[in-house]
């Protein structure tokens, strides 16, 4: 877990979550994902993901906006993951 915030914020980022909106370019579909798991800070609500989450929030983007420079045919739309029950989902399979 991260010790310090980024640049001139003196914050120390602490255990939670937030909620980030992934679009990619080329693709029409906007992907939200809730209660993904991050050190946020405190001061400026900057959050910091971890390599691993971080993986799998690509694995979670990946249906919708594809992976190396493949994009899927998709109507725009907008989607939005539950971070929590989709790994808890994928994990029990
Ligand atoms: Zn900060």
């Amino acid at each position: 877990m991260r010790k310090r915030c980024s640049g001139k914020c003196p914050g120390t980022p602490e255990p939670g979550a937030t909620t980030q909106t992934f679009e990619r370019h080329g693709s029409p579909v906007k992907v939200t994902i809730h209660r993904i798991p991050a050190a946020v800070c405190p001061l400026c609500h900057e959050a910091y993901v971890s390599r691993e989450t971080g993986r799998q929030i690509d694995v979670l983007l990946e249906p919708f906006h594809g992976k190396h420079g493949h994009i899927p045919a998709l109507p725009a739309a907008e989607v939005t993951i539950d971070f929590a029950e989709a790994t808890a989902a994928s994990q029990a399979a």
